[in-house]
């Protein structure tokens, strides 16, 4: 490996950790594991292995071309729901792989139904109604509908009612109790099928959790609401230096000489850039860390480079090739995201290709505690 190359290392053990918590959290409620966006970029398959030897049985992804890279690495009993619905010209397809579509429209039912008619077999389905986001999923005008006219169902075996909460990161909002009310009374309309609202921040309100959690960012260590992050932190990227300089008082730094030494300044640049996710958001407003001390980005973030203002950092520790901390103890992703004026959902799924990947394998659940979901 060149001395310069960034690694990303990915620590299964701390997402099957997270896992744990997370069903401690959510009570009796099964807990599935979001996996969608390539697993919010740390990779889908590892990510569902490492949860499947956590406990898990049930994923989601957002789309069906994710379902078919994710289908094989399963086994047969696990669940795989279809967040954004049931794709046009892929219904006989998804009735093949064997993966859930989440009915988002009376259309999709229809289609669904259509399909299930057409290969003469009941096919699994789940039912999203909307209680607040205006995104996806059934109004309740057309949930009415389908409780009025059962016969839209037929051929579809209901597995789940789900809705999704708009503010679920903010445990005071109000709007989590509307949301979780409204959510009741659609889902009264099918008594017989599980049901599930919240996500990870979900998870964390303090009240009953449904039938089934759908569990993303917390899993992979981003603080799962505004309060302090209870989560591991699943993630650590670092680089080398690549070069060194000392430049005058007054120099320029970078593209548009946004920064402008105001002293002797030592400038080490890093090969990670704005194509490897470190946004330019960052530019004269993001850090990183050499053995625990802050370095400040200095300049623009350009498309292979950052530029540290490095001159607090004890001359001997400064090398090409020395160690600089982008994720780590130092610097969470929440941090970041702070930084960059975004959330770590978007630092997570951003997280480029040019990266040395490295997983760290999950162990075993401590013997204390039932390996079931
Ligand atoms: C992405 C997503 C989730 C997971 O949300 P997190 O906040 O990452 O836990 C759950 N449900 C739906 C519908 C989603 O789109």
């Amino acid at each position: 490996m060149p001395v310069s190359a960034a690694t990303l290392r990915i620590d299964l053990n701390a997402i099957a950790e997270n896992y744990r918590l997370i069903r401690q959290q959510a009570g009796g409620a099964q807990v599935a594991g979001v996996v969608k966006a390539d697993g919010y970029g740390l990779g889908a398959v590892p990510v569902a292995q490492a949860l499947m030897g956590a406990g898990c049985r049930t994923f989601f992804v957002a789309l069906f071309f994710e379902a078919m890279a994710l289908k094989p690495a399963m086994r047969p009993s696990d669940t795989l729901f279809i967040l954004n619905g049931l794709h046009h010209g892929a219904e006989e397809a998804c009735a093949q792989l064997g993966a859930i579509p989440v009915l988002n429209s009376l259309d999709q039912v229809e289609r669904w139904g259509a399909t299930a008619r057409r290969l003469g077999r009941r096919l699994p389905a789940a039912l999203q109604v909307d209680s607040g986001m205006s995104r996806l999923g059934l109004s309740p005008e057309e949930a009415e509908v389908l409780v009025s006219e059962p016969e839209r169902l037929h051929g579809i075996d209901l597995q789940l009612v789900m809705s999704h909460l708009a503010c679920a990161d903010d445990d005071a909002a109000p709007f989590n109790t509307l949301q979780a009310r409204r959510f009741e009374a659609l889902a009264q309309a099918f008594p017989h099928v599980p049901c599930s609202l919240d996500n990870s921040g979900g998870a964390f309100l303090d009240r009953g959790h449904f039938d089934l959690v759908r569990a993303g960012i917390a899993l992979f260590g981003g603080a799962p609401n505004t309060g302090p992050n209870p989560m591991k932190q699943v993630l650590e990227l670092d680089v080398g230096i690549t070069q060194l300089r000392h430049v005058e008082a007054g120099a320029t730094v970078g593209y548009g000489c946004s920064y402008v030494c105001a002293q002797t300044t030592r400038i080490a640049t890093i090969p990670v850039g704005y194509a490897d996710g470190w946004s330019r958001h960052l530019s004269n407003c993001g850090s990183a860390y050499i053995a625990g001390i802050r370095v400040p980005i200095a300049g623009r973030v350009s498309m292979d480079s950052i530029t540290l203002d490095v001159t607090s950092v004890p001359e001997e520790m400064l090398f090409p090739g020395a160690r600089v901390e982008l994720i780590g103890p130092h610097q969470s992703i929440d941090d970041v995201a702070r930084d960059a004026g975004t959330i770590s959902y978007e630092i997570l799924t951003q997280l480029g290709h040019r990266y040395v990947r490295e997983y760290l394998p999950a162990r075993p659940a401590p013997l204390n505690r039932s390996n079931q979901t």
